[in-house]
């Protein structure tokens, strides 16, 4: 039988319909910014397999780093114990992050940092003894799927069967430098009328909403506001964390700081999951008391996992690095000269780059997860790279390693898409 046949067998796959779904490639090695099929075939990994190994596909250094970590401790309780991997993992964390985190909470993915941060924000105000049972968040904005996440996220076309299990939300749109005093005017009317422990964004980029951003200009006031009406400030950083938007964290380019940061996806580099929630002193000691009920009880068994904290700390090492910050840079310059072209091209509109990311729309008509969208799909693959449209929406979030070569067979990629349109 062959590995799709017995993938089918058992195996339920996630956003999938299995019903119409085409079958599923099988990749059988990575390295660098390449996947490798059955058959040998490559395909540029364009999307850093959804925002993680932004170092390349098993890193030597990363495999180094996590294979000793292996010989030493591999998983221990994160309740009572602590350990080496940890400890440094949050030193260097903090040593990157905006001056005001201070506090680093484990946990295992992207949703359940936010989970965590919704917690943290909900439990801040209830030890305060204030009565503030509703979060604020931005339309068509991303946070996971677990409960509190998926609440939180306007994406939800799919989540019908669990809206009415939803915690209380309340929403703006995303502002522009011309709807940020109506936007204000709107939070002012919620502020009065909810109770709003806290406020969710993704820093300066929409990831799932298909790459959408908007200037940090414009969401300055929205966090002012909330600031000085003591809603609690989480940025989720899962997307933009670790560089992709330019600075190592997409929160650095806004003049207001968060009081609480989610982070995961390129945290271990892609090797492991694992994700953090950071927050600031004033967040920690709203916890900080004799009361055992006051203090935060959420875990997970795989808390701070060693051989993750070994990999998220080798991969602070490679961020910093030269070597990394050169090539980001090569990218981002590239992807400049890229748009300009791909700007006088008559089927392609709202063409924008930060960072390392590119994404524009195509000018026709179609589902988010439709026919289209697999065809899409079809034509990047024959053309070996992988890249995962959303709708009309088409986005290049590249390895750091992507070499130049790689680069522009990206880039052609999408030229011949769009002559062939
Ligand atoms: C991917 C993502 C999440 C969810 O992370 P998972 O690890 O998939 O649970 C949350 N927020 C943002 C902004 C994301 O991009």
């Amino acid at each position: 039988m062959s590995l799709q046949e017995r993938d089918k067998a058992h195996i339920w796959h996630p956003l999938t319909q299995h019903k119409t779904h085409p079958d599923v490639l099988p990749i059988h090695k990575a390295k660098g910014a390449l996947l490798y099929d059955e058959n040998e075939n490559t395909y540029i990994d364009g999307i850093a397999s959804w925002y993680t190994c932004i170092y390349g596909h098993c890193h030597p250094y990363i495999i180094e780093k996590v294979y000793a970590q292996m010989q030493q401790l591999d998983q221990i309780v994160f309740s009572g114990f602590t350990h080496q991997p940890a400890v440094e993992l949050s030193e260097k964390l903090i040593r990157i992050l905006p001056q005001n985190q201070q506090k680093v909470f484990f946990s295992d993915n992207g949703s359940t940092t936010t989970e965590i941060g919704i917690k943290m924000a909900l439990q801040y105000h209830y030890n305060k003894g204030n009565s503030r049972n509703t979060i604020l968040a931005f339309e068509e904005g991303f946070h996971g799927d677990t409960f509190g996440a998926m609440s939180a996220s306007d994406l939800s076309v799919y989540n019908g069967p669990f809206e009415e299990h939803f915690i209380n939300v309340v929403r703006i749109p995303v502002p522009t430098m011309d709807t940020i005093d109506a936007v204000l005017e709107q939070l002012k009317q919620l502020i009065t009328t909810h109770q709003i422990a806290g406020f969710i964004y993704e820093p300066l980029v929409q990831g799932a909403a298909g790459m959408k951003m908007y200037p940090a200009e414009a969401i300055h006031p929205i966090l002012e506001l909330c600031k000085s009406n003591e809603i609690i400030c989480i940025a989720d950083e899962v997307m933009t964390g670790f560089g992709k938007t330019g600075p190592h964290f997409a929160s650095e380019s806004i003049a207001t700081k968060p009081d609480i940061m989610c982070l995961s996806k390129a945290l271990t580099a892609g090797m492991m999951p694992m994700g953090v929630t950071t927050c600031t002193q004033k967040i920690y000691d709203a916890f900080y008391s004799n009361d055992m009920g006051k203090g935060l009880f959420h875990a997970h068994t795989y808390t701070a996992n060693p051989l993750a904290c070994a990999s998220a700390s080798a991969g602070i090492d490679l961020l910093v690095s030269d070597e990394i910050q050169q090539s980001k840079k090569r990218i981002a310059q590239a992807h400049i000269e890229f748009v300009n072209r791909l700007e006088k091209h008559s089927k392609v509109t709202n063409v924008r780059t930060l960072g390392v990311i590119v994404a524009f729309e195509l000018d026709i008509k179609m589902e988010r997860y439709g026919k289209l969208r697999d065809q899409l799909f079809e034509h990047f693959k024959n053309q070996g790279v992988y890249l995962r449209p959303l709708g009309s929406t088409i986005y290049i979030l590249p390895p750091y390693v992507t070499t130049t070569d790689q680069l522009n067979k990206i880039y052609q990629s999408i030229d011949s898409l769009l002559n062939s349109l």
